[in-house]
C-alpha cells in the first residue's frame, strides 16, 4: 500500500472503536503471581496476602500465546501485518502508559478491549522512514469493571538499505551481530575495550542501574555517573540456546543472568564450562571476548566461591 492507503486503513481501524477480544485463557491466579514476583525480585508480601495481582502484570493475563487463532486479532494486527507487506518490517516500541483502576483480584477472568487510535507519518527517524501506530487496550473485569489501562505506541520503520549490510570485505569479519551503541550506552562498551565492566549510577542518589538509561528510576534525576564492577558475580538464571542458529556462534550456548555483589543483573554467555557444569548459584567471574576488530564483549566464566 501506498502512504495515503494506509492513512486509510488506519482510520478504517479506528473507526471500529474498541473491540473487543476473547477473554483470558486463564483467571488472575496465584502461580502466575509467584512466578513475576520472583522474576522481578519483589518480595513485598501484600499481593498474595491480599489476593491481587501486580497492576503492572495487567498484559500478562490475557496474553494469547504463540498459537494465536483468527478470533485474537485485533484492529491492531491488520494493522501491523499491511505496514510489515508494505515495506516497514522494523519495529519498535516508543511509549507505553499504563493507568490502573483498581487490582485485579485472584479469581476473576479478564477481557482485553483494544481501540486503534492513530497512525502518524510518514516520519523520518534515525532508524529510516517509517510510521507511529498508536492504540489502546483496556482490561475489564466480568462486570465489564475497567481495571487497567495501556496506551502503547510503535514505530514500524522501513530498515534503510545499505547499512544493513556492511561491503563485502567488512563483512567477512566483522561479527554479524553487533549491539546497539546509543549515547546512553557509549561509556558501557568503551569499558568492555578497556577490561572494565561499568555500571551506570546516578550522580545524585547514587542508585546502581543496568542496563543503561536515560533517567534514574529512583529520583528521576538525569545527571549520570558510572561504577566499575569487580567483575564476579553468581549464576542468577540462565538458558541454553540449542535452535534456531545464530549467525556467527556455535549452537548449544548458554545465556547467563548474573548477579552481581554491587546490586544489578546483566545478561551474557556464560563459557569455559561444560553445559551440564552450568547451575543455578555458581559464582562466575567476567572475561572479556573479542568477536572482530571492533567488538570485545564481556561474557562469565567459573569464579571462585
Ligand atoms: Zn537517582
Amino acid at each position: 500500500m501506498n502512504d495515503e492507503e494506509l492513512h486509510e486503513l488506519a482510520d478504517k481501524q479506528a473507526a471500529l472503536g474498541e473491540v473487543r477480544g476473547t477473554p483470558a485463557r486463564d483467571p488472575v491466579n496465584a502461580p502466575m503471581i509467584r512466578h513475576w514476583l520472583d522474576a522481578m525480585g519483589d518480595e513485598n508480601p501484600a499481593y498474595l496476602e491480599k489476593g491481587v495481582a501486580p497492576p503492572a502484570m495487567a498484559q500478562v493475563w490475557t496474553m494469547p500465546g504463540v498459537r494465536r487463532s483468527a478470533k485474537d486479532r485485533s484492529p491492531v494486527d491488520d494493522m501491523m501485518a499491511t505496514l510489515d507487506a508494505s515495506g516497514y518490517t522494523g519495529v519498535v516500541a516508543t511509549n507505553c502508559e499504563q493507568t490502573y483502576h483498581r487490582h485485579a483480584r485472584i479469581g476473576e477472568r479478564l477481557t482485553p478491549a483494544t481501540r486503534f487510535t492513530e497512525l502518524a507519518g510518514p516520519k523520518k527517524t534515525a532508524l529510516g522512514v517509517g510510521f507511529f501506530a498508536t492504540w489502546k487496550v483496556t482490561w475489564y473485569s466480568e462486570d465489564d469493571e475497567p481495571v487497567a489501562e495501556m496506551l502503547f505506541r510503535v514505530l514500524k520503520f522501513r530498515p534503510r538499505a545499505g547499512e544493513s549490510r556492511p561491503p563485502e570485505k567488512e563483512q567477512a569479519a566483522a561479527y554479524p551481530l553487533q549491539p546497539a551503541i546509543n549515547q546512553d550506552t557509549a561509556f558501557f562498551w568503551e569499558g568492555v575495550k578497556q577490561g572494565e565492566l561499568r555500571i551506570q549510577t546516578c550522580a545524585d542518589c547514587g542508585e546502581l542501574r543496568h542496563p543503561p538509561g536515560p533517567l534514574c528510576p529512583h529520583c528521576r534525576s538525569a545527571n549520570l555517573a558510572y561504577a566499575v564492577a569487580s567483575g564476579q558475580g553468581t549464576l542468577y538464571s540462565y538458558v541454553v540456546h540449542h535452535h534456531p542458529p545464530v549467525p556467527g556462534r556455535q549452537t548449544p550456548f548458554v545465556v547467563g543472568v548474573v548477579e552481581l555483589p554491587e546490586g544489578v543483573r546483566i545478561v551474557g554467555n556464560v563459557v569455559d564450562c561444560p553445559i551440564e557444569e552450568v547451575s543455578v548459584g555458581m559464582p562466575l567471574r567476567v572475561t572479556y571476548r573479542r568477536m572482530d576488530e571492533q567488538l570485545v564483549l564481556p561474557m562469565w566464566m567459573p569464579g571462585e566461591a
